[in-house]
């Protein structure tokens, strides 16, 4: 039998979306890449996300994130293309259309300003499944995706290219030219940390900590777009399901769904959709990787030049992805990256 690899270009440590789409664009660039997941890959955030291709409150980010927040959803239909040609992956990325409802009506027109298509609307005159009425902002360009399928795809991709991916394999430490596993240790000219909400546990110098989202999905038809107010969405699937989310809670590295809040969503969306109990057909949890900056880590490690960051994207994992993984890319390669991440903590 041969021996298993041990000496690669670059190992990246965690398999969710974040380190699939690193690993997906750094073997395009000739790289052997191995990518070490302490589970399943996508069995994490990657996996539990919603899938809305436009930030919650952007205008509550930093001005360092707001390139990258306004360029990140053009990467996706390229992305959901390619990957569909290249793999037979359907990653489901459609343009459905954003309706905003509730009280941050003039905060979002401002920040799509000229840049971004809107309009004020009836929410009912939009989607009339809509349990619930009043003044509106209508996003007809915004997106959404399949978390989990492009994920997938990009993994799918990785390996047909060479990559190497071992599950049930936690990093433990990373060192210079090294990174330490339970099984042994892995020779890494270059390592990239994709670790999301555990990255800290690996860089004490990082701040990432989880914070748990819980959704609830629905046997429930709403026309097609994606719907925010006062802090809850509803995201319609192709299949005719409907994701209903989320809660923002920091209670550590617990990912369960727990009754209370099931039962604040259950109420919620019987308010908002009109649905009842018996049209719920699953609910689950995921921690995002959650910064107190809410900016992601991203780049060159500030002492160590064989290290990178690519965690902390928050509620912006799923959209930030492609970006992200053209910026490490570059960055692993020695080339400049087209967007300016010098003010991102890394
Ligand atoms: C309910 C919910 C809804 C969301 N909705 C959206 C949305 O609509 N749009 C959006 O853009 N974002 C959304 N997000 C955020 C998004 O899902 C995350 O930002 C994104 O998935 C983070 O990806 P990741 O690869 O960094 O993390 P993960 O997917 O969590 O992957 C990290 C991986 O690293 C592995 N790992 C950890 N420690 C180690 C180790 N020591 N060694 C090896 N592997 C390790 C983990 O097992 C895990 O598989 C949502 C999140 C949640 C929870």
């Amino acid at each position: 039998m041969p021996s298993p690899q041990h000496e690669f270009d670059v190992v990246i440590i965690g398999g969710g979306l974040i380190g699939a789409a690193c690993a997906d664009a750094m073997a395009a660039r000739g790289k052997s890449v191995c990518v070490l997941e302490a589970k399943r890959t996508v069995s994490e955030a990657s996996w539990a996300g919603a899938g809305i291709l436009h930030p919650i409150h952007p205008w509550r980010y930093p001005d360092a994130l707001q390139p990258l927040l306004r360029a990140a959803p053009h990467f996706h239909e390229r992305a959901a293309q390619d990957l569909a040609r290249d793999t037979g992956i359907d990653v489901e990325w459609r343009r459905t259309g954003l309706l905003l409802m509730g009280d941050a009506l003039e905060q979002l027109a401002t920040w799509c300003g000229s840049l971004i298509v809107h309009e004020t609307v009836r929410a009912r005159s939009q989607e009339p499944l809509l349990r619930v009425d009043g003044e509106a902002l209508w996003l007809p360009d915004a997106t959404q995706v399949k978390s989990h399928r492009l994920a997938e795809a990009y993994f799918a991709r990785a390996r047909a290219a060479g990559v190497v991916v071992r599950e049930n394999c936690p990093a433990t430490a990373i060192e210079p030219g090294w990174v330490h596993t339970a099984g042994g240790r892995v020779r890494a000219a270059q390592t990239v940390l994709c670790a999301g909400a555990w990255s800290s546990r690996l860089a004490p110098r990082v701040a990432v900590e989880p914070v748990r989202g819980q959704i609830l999905l629905y046997r429930k038809a709403l026309r097609r777009m994606v719907v925010f107010s006062d802090g809850a969405y509803a995201v319609p699937r192709r299949d005719g399901h409907v994701l209903f989310g989320s809660t923002l809670e920091h209670v550590g590295f617990d990912g369960r769904p727990t009754e209370p809040a099931c039962r604040d969503l259950e109420a919620r969306a019987a308010l908002f959709l009109g649905v009842e109990a018996q049209n719920l057909v699953a609910a689950w949890a995921g921690l995002r990787p959650g910064t107190e900056s809410r900016l992601p880590y991203l780049g060159q490690d500030l002492e160590r030049e064989d290290l990178f960051h690519a965690h902390g994207h928050y509620r912006n994992g799923i959209l930030l992805a492609p970006i992200t993984s053209e910026i490490l890319a570059d960055l692993v390669t020695g080339h400049a990256p087209e967007f300016d991440v010098s003010e991102l903590p890394r």
